[in-house]
């Protein structure tokens, strides 16, 4: 079997062990003699299934009580029209911090509902930073602040999460989820699209603090009121039941491995491979400033678009896949979430040492 190192910024890799559990399983889930894919998800053989994932989840991201976890569908695009619905019911007001597309999206539809805000933003550098940001540039009647915690495109992140006083902070960590520990209590609100970190594309995950829900705008359509999903369990109507097993298979994976905190310290041992190797080459070079570096996403460049070409085609034929950059931004980026082994980023490095030899 020839797997190849995926560094797409997502959908992305899965660990091989949850493929291979998986795989097992296909036919005949746990002497079922169903696929989890057949099954009801109403039946006594899901529940565990779903109330497992849950359970995990809160077990390795330490989660209260009084938040609650629901497994959605819609991408994390759809919370950027669901957090302004529910949490924009008091003030109408909502404070953005913009620190690239993702967060520019959420901020565009942020403005369709509410008086929404710019805070801050990094537009001026191309999001190559992340902007300082103190208490009092935040409106102390705003509804909530949205924050993206890590710029997958750009490969930025928040070192440091924001004070915004009483006002809840939301959190986009689609592309951060369960790669470092995060202080839940800190946020109002988390959501992530699954696909980065988590599972296959199709499952979204919510984490929302009990008080901020219950009082969604009037014209919110059912299925986009938190309320629906939260009181019945994420099965007001059928849930994406295969990828809601593949997450517990991932979060059974996370545990086993030591949980979130031994996972941030092989992300950060990871990261600072490729970060060091980018700091001492005289080819490539990273395009983010050394202190907002992100632990999963790694943009960089040659200065050469004819050479970064020429280094993803050669990259490509040994084996390394996804490394184009995000057309905003050129270049590479090798995407290095959970699931891309310790070796994958050794192995690249060496590659591209190879290349830069090649190519003075
Ligand atoms: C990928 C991504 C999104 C979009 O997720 P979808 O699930 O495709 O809607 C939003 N925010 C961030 C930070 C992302 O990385």
């Amino acid at each position: 079997m020839d797997r190849v190192y995926n560094f797409s910024a997502g959908p992305s890799m899965l660990p091989v062990s949850v493929l291979e559990k998986a795989a097992s399983q296909m036919l005949n889930y746990e002497g079922t003699g169903q696929s989890v894919m057949e099954m009801s998800h109403r039946s006594k053989e899901y529940a565990p299934i779903i109330e497992g994932a849950e359970a995990l989840l809160r077990e390795v991201m330490e989660i209260p009580d009084n938040y609650k976890v629901m497994f959605l569908q819609g991408g994390a695009s759809s919370q950027f029209t669901m957090v302004p619905m529910n949490l924009g019911n008091k003030n109408k007001k909502a404070d953005y911090v913009i620190t690239g597309q993702w967060a520019k999206k959420a901020y565009a539809e942020g403005k369709r509902y509410l008086a929404a805000r710019e805070v801050a933003s990094s537009a001026d550098k191309t999001f190559s930073y992340i902007p300082a940001l103190t208490k009092d540039m935040f409106d102390p009647e705003a509804d909530f602040v949205h924050i993206c915690m890590n710029n997958t495109i750009y490969g930025t992140r928040y070192v440091d999460i924001p004070d915004t006083g009483n006002v809840p902070l939301v959190g986009d960590i689609s592309s951060m989820i369960l790669s470092q520990k995060i202080d839940v209590t800190k946020f109002g609100l988390l959501y992530a699209g699954a696909q980065k970190n988590v599972a296959p594309a199709g499952l979204t995950i919510v984490i929302a603090r009990e008080d901020l829900l219950g009082n969604a705008m009037e014209q919110t359509p059912t299925m986009f009121n938190y309320v629906t999903h939260s009181e019945n369990g994420s099965m007001f109507n059928t849930p994406p039941c295969y990828n809601i097993y593949i997450c517990k298979l991932v979060l059974e994976w996370i545990r086993d491995m030591g949980g979130v905190s031994v996972m941030q310290q092989i992300n950060e041992e990871k990261a600072k491979l490729f970060y060091d190797y980018l700091d001492s080459s005289s080819l490539f070079k990273g395009t983010v400033e050394a202190k907002d570096r992100s632990l999963m996403n790694i943009p960089f460049v040659t200065g050469n678009e004819e050479l970064d070409a020429k280094f993803v085609s050669e990259s490509k034929k040994a084996g390394f896949v996804n490394l184009k950059g995000h057309r905003s931004v050129g270049g590479m980026r090798a995407s290095i979430y959970n699931a891309m082994p310790k070796e994958g980023v050794v192995a690249l490095i060496d590659f591209m040492k190879k290349f830069e030899s090649e190519n003075k």
